[in-house]
């Protein structure tokens, strides 16, 4: 009996250093707790910048927010903004004035000879496609709207080579209906690097940015976002350290050179100087 008890004695010892050794080697392996003093710029790094104050700078820096292709009349916008994809505007804007003057309603242009308007849009690409969207869409609203581009976003998505970013331009730009914002790929760069949204898919990023901004502001909002990503916060060299949002924005890079309101004075006078030469409805 005396020996089975030292041998339980001697078992339960054996035990007891094992599981102070496991706790040694899980204590080591186990990461570490992050520390609560994370660095202030860390912490910086995921905050969203304020809505209030983006929009504030925004509305300094470009204050006459425009589109930047050239139209007359709504028709004219829907078919410059459907040719613009995948393509500049400055190109668009070189095709248009020929499209214009030979089919100058939507009428003509359903009408018109496929190969003869694949030939004058042959340079913004893609250029089957796009003649078959313009003319489709042309034919559809001879058919169906009495030749004028209808005023709500479901009867504009009902027409070809039209969806929400499209539309959302047309009604904005040409009729000042706020149907929404417009997200191309300029206005989902800018929120996302603002942290004004976590998606990347355009309708949830729309739906985010319209539940932070008032709808007065969706139309003005629109053109502020596309044309701030199209010259200042571009994909590969933001120009931050002249950007009017700097200090808002937590994907800065570079610090700001002077005051907020005097980099907005300028990307203000640049924008300006970009406007010259749009026509507007
Ligand atoms: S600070 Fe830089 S990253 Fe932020 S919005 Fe301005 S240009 Fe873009």
């Amino acid at each position: 009996m005396k020996r089975i008890a030292k041998r339980a004695t001697r078992r339960a010892k054996v035990a007891g250093v094992m599981v102070r050794v496991a706790k040694k080697i899980v204590a080591q392996v186990k990461p570490r707790r992050k520390s609560s003093t994370t660095p202030a710029k860390k912490r910086a790094s995921s905050k969203r910048a304020d809505p209030g104050d983006i929009l504030t700078r925004l509305l300094q820096a470009i204050p006459e927010p425009h589109v930047e292709l050239a139209f007359e009349n709504p028709w004219q916008l829907l078919i410059a903004v459907i040719l613009s994809a995948q393509s500049t505007d400055r190109r668009v804007n070189q095709v248009t004035p020929d499209v214009f003057s030979r089919w100058p309603n939507p009428a003509a242009l359903a009408g018109a000879e496929p190969a003869e308007v694949e030939e004058v849009i042959k340079s913004t690409g893609f250029f089957r496609n796009k003649t078959k969207a313009i003319m489709g869409a042309s034919a559809m609203l001879v058919e169906r709207f009495g030749a004028q581009v209808p005023r709500s976003m479901r009867e504009l998505c009902e027409v070809p080579g039209v969806a929400r970013k499209t539309a959302n331009v047309v009604l904005g730009g040409a009729y000042g209906i706020a149907s929404g914002i417009v997200i191309d790929t300029h206005a989902a760069r800018v929120a996302g690097r603002l942290r004004l949204t976590k998606h990347t898919d355009p309708p949830k990023i729309e739906a985010d940015l319209c539940d932070l901004f008032a709808s007065e502001h969706w139309i003005g909002l629109s053109h502020r976002l596309v044309l701030h990503g199209r010259y200042v916060c571009t994909a590969r060299s933001p120009a931050c350290s002249s950007c009017p949002l700097n200090e808002l924005c937590p994907a800065r890079v570079a610090p700001a050179e002077d005051s907020w309101q005097e980099r907005a004075g300028r990307e203000a006078a640049e924008m300006e100087e970009r406007a010259e030469g749009f026509h507007r409805v």
